[in-house]
């Protein structure tokens, strides 16, 4: 059975096949409402992927595709701070002994290749995975949370530490919530038994050097956590995002922060990888 894998394809909700090429999920399915991703999301959970991309003509391979911002529309986006142990220990910072949560104003979300125009001198970057909720629900019990997931994606959680730290208390939200500070994607790929039980290894590199390496099986607030803890106090809604936080390796422990031309990469196992060039906006 195929995983099923959304994307935005110019605009239209395509699934992905095994081999990384595209069905126009609209077309396969005689079903124009699906062509608008918020609606391919809502959805994907009933759908029968297998049976649609039976035969259904191929649009070709992702990586050669117009990909674009797989969840553009999501009514709330949740992010999570210090999330693992070791990032917590980098800042100096204690571990949280419930979740950190703040918002990503929706505005900043960004393709999957979209440049990152900078705006400050100490922009940094933090490789997460994202939760898609695919059906909503409120007070949703940490042992129902997955049946909720319409699936993972990658986020980059561009954050200006200037901006985010102007403010005492911080603001988090403003700081991380400059336009194309959000880029998501390539794909929204269905929880597997490995991401559930196992964990997904997440990779980070700035112009091809390391800078994070880690596994999301060491979230010190798991996926299902943190569906129960935020659905206690907002109706989650489907395509609402959850960064689920960044490991350790962020540029401001070294003040290594993003400069023009830099190139971040973000990988994590059976999902892809998101790819985002960073240049500086004109003074
Ligand atoms: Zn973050």
């Amino acid at each position: 059975m195929t995983v099923p894998t959304l994307a935005n394809v110019g605009g239209r909700s395509a699934l992905v096949d095994a081999d990384g090429l595209a069905v126009d999920l609209a077309t396969a399915a005689g079903d124009e409402a699906l062509a608008d991703p918020m609606v391919a999301i809502a959805r994907i959970g009933a759908l029968a992927v297998d049976e649609l991309l039976d035969g259904a003509a191929r649009l070709g391979a992702i990586a050669e595709l117009d990909l674009r911002c797989p969840v553009p529309r999501p009514r709330n986006v949740f992010a999570i701070g210090l999330n693992y142990r070791d990032h917590a220990a980098e800042g100096n910072m204690e571990v949280p002994q419930n979740p950190l949560v703040f918002t990503k104003f929706p505005s900043c979300l960004a393709d999957p290749d979209a440049d990152v125009v900078l705006r400050g001198r100490a922009v940094d970057y933090e490789g997460e995975l994202v939760v898609v909720i695919g059906t909503g629900g409120r007070d949703i019990a940490a042992g129902d949370a997955w049946d909720h997931v319409a699936g993972v994606t990658i986020g980059q959680d561009i954050s200006d530490r200037t901006v985010q730290f102007a403010a005492k208390p911080p603001h988090f939200d403003l700081g991380k919530s400059f336009d194309t500070y959000g880029p998501i994607g390539p794909v929204v790929v269905a929880p597997t038994d490995q991401l559930i039980t196992g964990g997904l290894r997440l990779r980070t590199t700035v112009n091809g050097e390391v800078r994070q390496d880690d596994s999301t099986a060491n979230l010190i607030f798991d996926v299902s956590t943190l569906i129960a803890y935020l659905s206690a106090v907002c109706t989650l809604a489907a395509g609402d995002l959850i960064f689920t936080g960044t490991p350790s390796g962020v540029g401001a422990v070294d003040g290594r922060f993003l400069a023009d031309g830099d190139v971040i990469e973000t990988t994590i196992d059976g999902i892809g990888t998101i790819r985002n060039r960073c240049r500086m906006a004109a003074a």
